[in-house]
């Protein structure tokens, strides 16, 4: 895990989840800069979360909370590190949106802050990357620590009707950027045609959308030799990233296709 995607990762994690999160452990022991930007990030947090208590969503409370955010520069000699506060106020200011509680907030925010750009639009090759490291053979502690898909980063929609023939397990969700919303669900996953021809593995779907250079076809494709398969919905809104873990994934895109009966 290197410094950015540690950073990504403490966003979707709970105080809980982190402090039984091992990857996050490791990273930690190993790495200064990241330990003085989990405090300044802890203390950032206790700052704004102070502000709201005192405050029962006062006009003024933006301001109040923008003043923190400018405040805030105690902390950290990171040149970045106005930029990761003023994200942080997007997250929290989200969370509350989330909750219910602010419903007001966002469009008085959307004026002031607009959501950095990266943050709805990943590269697909990255965070293929990213989600292969994470996903593909994946342990069941691993998988326990990760959060349910939230929904509110977008909608699964109905998927497929190739994989609806799946087993699907309940969806995980992944925050890939910084406003604490899900932008991938993980499924696990089983199929059996018969004794011979079936397989288990990880399905993530990703809105194609949030996507630059994401797989632009519309039938399973495997690289050869790869247990990966990657390939857009017929609607084109999905994109589907398929690890398989038993059984050829070459087999399975044929399956699927309908050339093996
Ligand atoms: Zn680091």
């Amino acid at each position: 895990m290197n410094c950015q995607t540690f950073r990504q990762r403490l966003d979707c994690l709970t105080a809980k989840q982190r402090a039984v999160d091992v990857e996050v452990a490791s990273h930690l022991d190993g790495c200064s800069d990241c330990r003085q930007f989990l405090a300044a990030t802890d203390r950032f947090d206790q700052r704004v979360s102070s502000v709201l208590k005192t405050v029962p969503m006062a006009e003024d409370f933006l301001d109040r909370l923008l003043t923190v955010v400018e405040e805030d520069s105690s902390a950290e000699p990171l040149p970045i590190a106005k930029r990761i506060r003023h994200s942080r106020a997007f997250t929290i200011v989200n969370q509350l949106i989330v909750t219910g509680l602010a419903i007001a907030v966002i469009f008085a925010a959307s004026s002031l802050w607009s959501p950095d750009p990266v943050e709805s639009q990943f590269d697909y090759a990255v965070a293929k990357s990213e989600l292969t490291q994470k996903f593909f053979h994946i342990t069941d502690n691993n998988w326990s620590d990760l959060a349910a898909f939230d929904y509110t980063g977008f909608q699964i929609g109905r998927l497929d009707s190739a994989v609806q023939k799946w087993s699907f397990s309940e969806p995980v969700g992944l925050d890939l950027g910084n406003d604490a919303t899900h932008d991938v669900v993980a499924f696990q996953f089983s199929y059996e045609k018969s004794q011979r021809l079936k397989w288990s593995g990880t399905l993530l779907v990703l809105p194609t959308e949030k996507f630059n250079g994401s797989p632009q076809e519309t039938l399973p494709g495997s690289s050869s030799g790869m247990q990966i398969l990657e390939w857009q919905s017929a609607d084109g809104s999905l994109t589907y990233l398929c690890f398989v873990e038993e059984g050829s994934a070459d087999e399975l895109a044929g399956a699927m296709f309908g050339n093996i009966s």
